[in-house]
């Protein structure tokens, strides 16, 4: 679906174009060819001329035809050429000759240098680049033939599968909007009747992934039109005026089958503000008449007609101003990551044509995957389908999903690495450290799995919880917890292994990080108050922010011992958890080395089973 001319047949026509350009210049600076057999220095004709050895002179443009004499044989004269040096004059020496009664024949008229330099060498080169110019300019006027050549795509209707909103899920509020297009799109003339002016230029605004150009279909599917298509990338082109000449194309096919949709993919590959454009001069140019090309044809159409363009992008701020004023791209619809229940609904899409296994939850898979667009769930209906089919059963199960979701979010299982009896000891009771304080605390998500599986991305282990809900807000107590939980993998090592080890690394940070962003930013320390300090960018992410302190080094001293004794307390907090429960820990980091992965009742039974926490006994 990509341009009508292939690359091996643009390289060809490039190559001939060159091949012609280098022969015409070729041809120019060569001049005519030499019928003499001998060429003689200006100097060496002068002392001829001397010695009364030269009989005839011809001049011409570049050089004189002489006939003269050899020195030492008083045979028969001899043709030469001699060359003319550009800007010299020879008509004295020409007049001398004649005095001598040499023939001379030809016009004598000194060659100016520039007029030399000219016709060898400027000349030559203003035809070759004339004629890259020419040929640039009629490709990108014709458009079509024969270099960069694209028809505008087309989604014919009767043969690529018709999709319509069905298809989308989980952007219910960009749908609501779209409805309107599809009801003006259906019936224009009623429209029109009614003086009702739909928008000229709607704007999908998401993160990628999020169903843009599928959602631009759909209203194409939904209104039963044509949808003409192009992605702003493929305006980078070679030749200036490609892209304007698309853009033309795209409209005039579009005004001829309204009513239809025009959809301008990335449009912000095209519509980058000017002055965000650095770089190539080339694509500069480019870009701006591609960009000016789109403006005047938005501009020059009757939305009456029945044309509507929609344009997707996730980069709305570096759009130039003009696209997004009145009459063109006046409406902008978000389309945003889905939320816990978009989730399900869009992962209900993608699994209709999956053999589902009863026990397949899609509510619990879609609460596993906070964050995920449905490109990305639309993977993991993918990955869950192609588990099973490595199991070589016949219906995809809910662990499928699992397996899909852990390849996804923790990366792929690392074959064949066995850690050493220590280390895995040791990992094991980490992850049972982080999972046992989070089912102790009160305020934890729930804990969904563990596993010590090492993954290719370098993690040994993990301990995945499950936020219960969307979340939009952490209370205090939510986020002490969380800490809380981070600190448990190294509270249990000490515990069990008697010293930390590095595995705690990435807990730390998580930890630390956690606290100072409740001192710092949220106002959840009594010592540092309610008041706000810095921006929270790391120093080390940018290196201007810890140039200038935001706050006293008295308070930046505060902060730092807020932090630290936040961290410390939850620290403690662990293990005074872990130290109560310690069967229960003994317990699931035993069964974790043997079976490697523990879901949650698992996890609950031999909590259950385990001694009674052995209370107020902790040193504390
Ligand atoms: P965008 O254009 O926003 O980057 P796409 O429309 O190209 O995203 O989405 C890529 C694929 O992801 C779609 O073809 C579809 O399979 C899936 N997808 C994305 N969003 C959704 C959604 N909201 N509902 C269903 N499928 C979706
Ligand atoms: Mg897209
Ligand atoms: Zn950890």
């Amino acid at each position: 679906m990509k341009d009508g001319t292939s690359p091996s047949r643009r390289a060809v026509t490039s190559i001939l174009y060159v091949a012609v350009a280098i022969a015409l210049f070729a041809l120019l600076r060569v001049g005519p060819p030499r019928a003499s057999n001998g060429e003689m220095p200006f100097s060496e004709l002068m002392s001829a001329a001397g010695e009364g050895r030269v009989e005839a002179v011809h001049i011409e443009e570049t050089q004189l035809r002489v006939r003269v004499r050899p020195a030492a044989s008083s045979s028969v004269a001899q043709p030469f050429v001699v060359g003319r040096l550009p800007g010299v004059d020879e008509s004295d020496f020409v007049a001398e000759l004649r005095g001598r009664g040499v023939k001379i024949s030809g016009e004598v008229r000194s060659t100016g240098i520039f007029q030399t330099l000219f016709i060898t060498w400027v000349l030559p080169l203003l035809i070759g680049v004339g004629f890259v110019v020419w040929m640039s300019r009629t490709i990108g006027r014709a458009g079509p033939p024969p270099v960069g050549k694209s028809k505008p795509r087309l989604y014919d209707l009767t043969k690529d599968p018709r999709v319509t909103f069905a298809d989308v899920a989980g952007v219910d509020e960009a749908k609501a909007e779209l409805i309107e297009i599809v009801t003006f799109l259906k019936d224009p003339a009623k429209h029109r009747a009614l003086g009702a002016r739909p928008p000229r230029g709607v704007l999908l605004v998401g993160p990628p992934g999020t169903g843009k150009t599928l959602l631009a279909r759909a209203v194409a599917g939904e209104a039963g039109v044509a949808f003409y298509s192009l992605s702003g990338s493929e305006f980078v082109e070679l030749f200036v005026g490609v892209g304007a000449a698309r853009v033309r194309d795209l409209f005039k096919e579009a005004k001829a089958h309204a009513p239809c949709i025009v959809f301008i993919d990335e449009l912000d590959a095209v519509g980058k503000a000017r002055s965000f454009v650095g770089g190539a001069i080339g694509g500069h140019e480019e870009r701006e008449q591609t960009l000016n090309q789109l403006l005047s044809e938005m501009d020059g159409f009757d939305v009456g007609e029945g044309v509507v363009i929609l344009a997707a992008t996730n980069r709305p701020e570096i759009l130039d101003r003009a696209l997004l004023r009145a009459g063109r791209f006046d409406r902008q619809v978000v389309v945003d990551r889905p939320d816990l229940r978009g989730r399900e609904a869009i992962l209900r899409v993608h699994v209709r044509k999956l053999p589902l296994a009863p026990d397949v939850e899609l509510s619990v898979v879609a609460r596993r995957t906070p964050g995920m667009v449905g490109a990305e769930l639309a993977n993991v209906a993918n990955e869950a389908a192609l588990s099973a089919a490595r199991r070589d059963v016949q219906t995809v199960e809910q662990r499928d999903f699992e397996v899909a979701i852990d390849r996804i979010q923790l990366g792929l299982e690392k074959q064949g690495r066995v850690l050493p009896q220590r280390e895995r000891r040791r990992v094991a009771y980490h992850e049972a450290g982080h999972a046992l304080v989070a089912l102790t605390v009160r305020h934890a998500d729930p804990v969904h799995k563990v596993t010590i599986i090492p993954r290719s991305i370098g993690a040994l282990g993990a301990t995945l919880q499950l936020p219960a809900d969307e979340r939009h807000l952490l209370t205090r107590s939510e986020l002490l917890d969380r800490i809380g939980v981070a600190m448990g993998g190294r509270a249990a090592e000490e515990l069990a292994c008697d010293e930390p080890s590095t595995g705690a690394e990435s807990d730390l940070e998580h930890a630390s990080e956690l606290a100072r962003q409740m001192v710092r930013r949220y106002g959840m320390s009594e010592r540092v108050g309610p008041v706000t300090y810095g921006a929270m960018v790391a120093p080390y992410l940018d290196p201007h922010l810890s140039a200038r302190p935001e706050c006293s080094e008295q308070t930046a001293i505060a902060i730092d011992a807020e932090v630290r004794s936040i961290v410390q307390g939850a620290a403690r907090r662990a293990r005074t958890i872990l130290e109560e429960r310690r069967g229960a820990l003994d317990a699931i980091a035993e069964r974790l080395e043997r079976e490697e992965t523990l879901d949650r009742e698992t996890l609950l039974k031999l909590i259950a089973q385990a001694p009674l926490p052995r209370t107020n006994q902790a040193a504390e």
